[in-house]
């Protein structure tokens, strides 16, 4: 297994889409939320810094909010947590059954 261009030895490969190829990797679902809420709860601690700075604090809402973003996260690292094993068995599958592959330096182009 290569997970290296052949030609600059570069690590940043991708895998190059084939015609009649179905095997994608099943990304999990608590992985979604997990990457959804990580942003929203960014997105909330970000504002409420900003009321912080900018007026007397933030309001009740946005920190109640935030309290709620913060377990939707917890929940969600958990569910991943709990998910990861067969992911990466999905991504394995992915990346065997991937082909041809480019280099994103060189560009250069081979088949495995
Ligand atoms: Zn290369």
């Amino acid at each position: 297994m290569q997970y290296r261009c052949p030609q600059c030895q570069s690590v940043k490969i991708m895998p190059v889409p084939q015609s009649g190829q179905a095997t994608r990797p099943d990304v999990p679902k608590s992985l979604v939320i997990l990457v959804f809420s990580i942003f929203l709860l960014l997105l909330l601690v970000i504002s409420s810094i900003v009321l912080w700075i900018f007026s007397n604090g933030a309001g009740t809402n946005l920190q109640v909010a935030t309290i709620i973003v913060f377990f939707i996260t917890l929940i969600a690292g958990f569910l991943f947590w709990r998910d990861l094993p067969s992911f990466k068995i999905s991504m394995q599958a992915f990346m065997q059954s991937q082909k041809i592959w480019k280099c994103r330096d060189c560009s250069h182009q081979w088949q495995r």
